[in-house]
């Protein structure tokens, strides 16, 4: 069957190694289907235009083409907003109030909060606050983000949630990985949780392709698929690659990004062949 697949890279640094062989999989998947690109730049203090740039140079100059537009987050809100009103009328939303550092004393003061792919999961801390108290303190002007919770979500999902990995088989949604996780935040009405779900259904994608250090996001995403109705696409979990400590490439590690190799002389083959 013809997959449609995307590459999503965040424009807040240079394209390295690793994200050229997430490229190139997304790419060789979408063989006789469509290839698309995200720009996930919902990070307005992170992203920029000049890496948004050069991860057009870098792709191009892989040798890799892509259908346009190119969807750009940061057009779309009106897109999270509208999923997260659908959310907001299942009542599993809650508006969080906490900072940082209440949540990271909350979670000293409590002892042993169970852990979660991103470190310690919410305490919990604003998920029983009564209304009136939240319409108080948001009247007030207060910032605050909105989290969902995550066991009344799931217990309006009847029958089991499952997902398929291409690579791994089936699996069983363990959609509470994450606790309460927040699908919007502060100072934006996404994240990156909500808006790559609402994302690859408005873009029809088939197959999500992506590292295996996303993999435990996608328990969570099977639920907000499920909640928001939206068709469930496949996944394909990849490899990540690592540098000869074995150490995952960062954004920061400039010396593996793909316009240093380049101007290094390398070409695009010898990065092909740097991947196998
Ligand atoms: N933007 C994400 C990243 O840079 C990828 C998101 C996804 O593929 O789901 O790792």
């Amino acid at each position: 069957m013809p997959e449609v697949t995307r590459f999503a890279p965040s424009p807040t640094g240079w394209l390295h190694l690793g994200h050229a062989y997430a490229a190139l999989f997304a790419h060789e998947k979408a063989a006789g289907g469509r290839f698309l690109i995200r720009l996930e730049d919902i990070d307005g203090t992170r992203a920029r235009p000049e890496y948004e740039e050069a991860i057009f140079e870098d792709l191009a100059w892989l040798g890799l083409s892509w259908e346009t537009p190119v969807r750009r987050q940061s057009d779309h809100f009106d897109d999270y907003r509208a999923a997260l009103a659908k959310l907001e009328a299942q009542d599993v939303l809650y508006p969080c109030f906490c900072t940082r550092r209440e949540i990271q004393d909350e979670i000293v003061r409590a002892g042993n909060a169970p852990q979660g792919p991103d470190g310690p999961l919410y305490p919990g801390t604003c998920r029983n606050r009564s209304a009136d108290e939240r319409a108080e303190r948001i009247g007030k002007g207060e910032a605050y983000a909105l989290r969902l919770d995550v066991a009344k979500a799931s217990s309006l999902i009847s029958g089991e949630l499952v997902w398929q990995d291409r690579g791994r088989g089936r699996f069983k949604a363990r959609p509470d990985v994450f606790g309460d996780v927040v699908l919007a935040r502060k100072d934006t009405p996404a994240s990156y949780h909500l808006a790559v779900v609402v994302d690859d259904a408005l873009q029809g994608i088939t197959l999500v392709t992506r590292g295996e250090d996303l993999l435990e996001a996608t328990h969570l995403h099977r639920l907000l698929q499920a909640l928001l109705g939206l068709p469930v696409p496949e996944w394909h979990h990849h490899r990540l690659i690592t540098d000869e400590t074995g150490k995952r490439l960062a954004k920061r590690d400039d010396a593996r990004s793909l316009r240093s190799l380049r101007a290094g002389g390398w070409t695009p083959e010898r990065v092909k062949a740097a991947l196998l």
